[in-house]
């Protein structure tokens, strides 16, 4: 993962750390080139300059500068911004404390990964000893609902039985009384999809929204789309006002730039990352632990 970042954080920090004792000018050359590597990983530009800014208002300290071991402090701030940066000290757990059934609507591109995601989710609930009910809202591909089937059988939970060209709205509604009459505790809504977005499915989205007010709106990017996941995000955000991002293929060779700028841009947390076409693939995001892989 972020393996081309990963060595050339590296590559600057290695000169850093050759220098023994620090001056001012070190401590500068050495965030333009950081400055360099977030831009060369697709990292938004305001995003990097803010980032920079943090970063050298606290090296600059004199602490750092007088320190024994000055590179080391630096990398540390480096370290800690970056995990600041993605989220640290948030709340970045699903917030499903609410009366069940409770919705949770993911959202997002057409192949960014909601289905399999919301399969992934199922099967982690299910882990925690809850009991979801998938439901297709997205009638406008009929294979998006038997692709929603085929993942319910194969993690064994049931699928709302929902059929092409039913009122996605209808559907939702339904899913919510069905799953009160037969004990089922989390609604997981997978809605359609786009290739690109549009005003009538944004509109569609707002209806699911009203109606069924979902405990959590998760937007589901493609990490390794870069600065186009992370403006997609944000027109989905101005829209449905989400709870959280679910970031996905972040087991392929994506440069970082949507990980490192979402939270930012958004104002939004990453909650959940996606590993791998496997089912299992879900693991929960700690911006912390993301930081110290990024900087190896
Ligand atoms: P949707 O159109 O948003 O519902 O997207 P899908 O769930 O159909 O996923 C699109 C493709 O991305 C499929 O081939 C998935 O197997 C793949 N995919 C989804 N999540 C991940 C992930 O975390 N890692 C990898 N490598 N592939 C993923």
């Amino acid at each position: 993962m972020f393996d081309n970042l990963t060595e050339k954080f590296d590559t600057v920090f290695k000169k850093l750390r050759g220098r023994g004792r620090l001056s001012e000018e070190n401590i500068k050359d050495a965030l333009r080139e950081v400055r360099l590597v977030l831009l060369e990983a697709d990292v938004n530009f305001r995003v990097v300059k803010d980032f920079i800014a943090a970063v050298r208002d606290r090296a600059l300290g004199q602490d750092v500068l007088k320190s024994l071991t000055p590179a080391q402090q630096v990398i540390k701030i480096v370290r800690e911004e970056l995990a600041r940066l993605m989220g640290e000290g948030e709340a970045n757990a699903l917030d499903l404390a609410a009366r069940p059934p409770v919705p949770v609507m993911l959202c997002g591109l057409q192949g960014a990964g909601k289905t399999t995601t919301c399969g992934k989710l199922a099967l982690s609930l299910r882990r925690q000893k809850r009991n979801p009910l998938l439901v297709p809202a997205d009638i406008y591909r009929p294979a998006a609902i038997e692709q929603l089937k085929t993942v319910g059988r194969q993690i064994n939970v049931e699928v709302f039985d929902s059929q092409p060209g039913q009122d996605p709205v209808k559907i939702c509604e339904a899913a919510r009384a069905y799953a009160e009459l037969n004990g089922f505790d989390t609604l997981i809504l997978d809605t359609a999809g786009r290739l690109h977005i549009d005003s009538e499915l944004m509109q569609e989205l707002v209806r699911i929204r009203d109606s069924l007010e979902p405990r959590e709106i998760l937007f589901v990017a493609d990490a390794m789309t870069g600065q186009d996941a992370v403006n997609v995000a944000e027109s989905f955000n101005q829209v449905l006002d989400i709870s959280g991002v679910i970031l996905t293929k972040l087991d392929g060779d994506a440069r970082g730039g949507a990980a490192l700028s979402i939270r930012a841009v958004t104002g939004k947390p990453i909650k959940l990352v996606g590993m791998g076409e496997k089912l299992d693939a879900l693991e929960v995001f700690h911006p912390d632990r993301m930081a110290q892989r990024i900087l190896g």
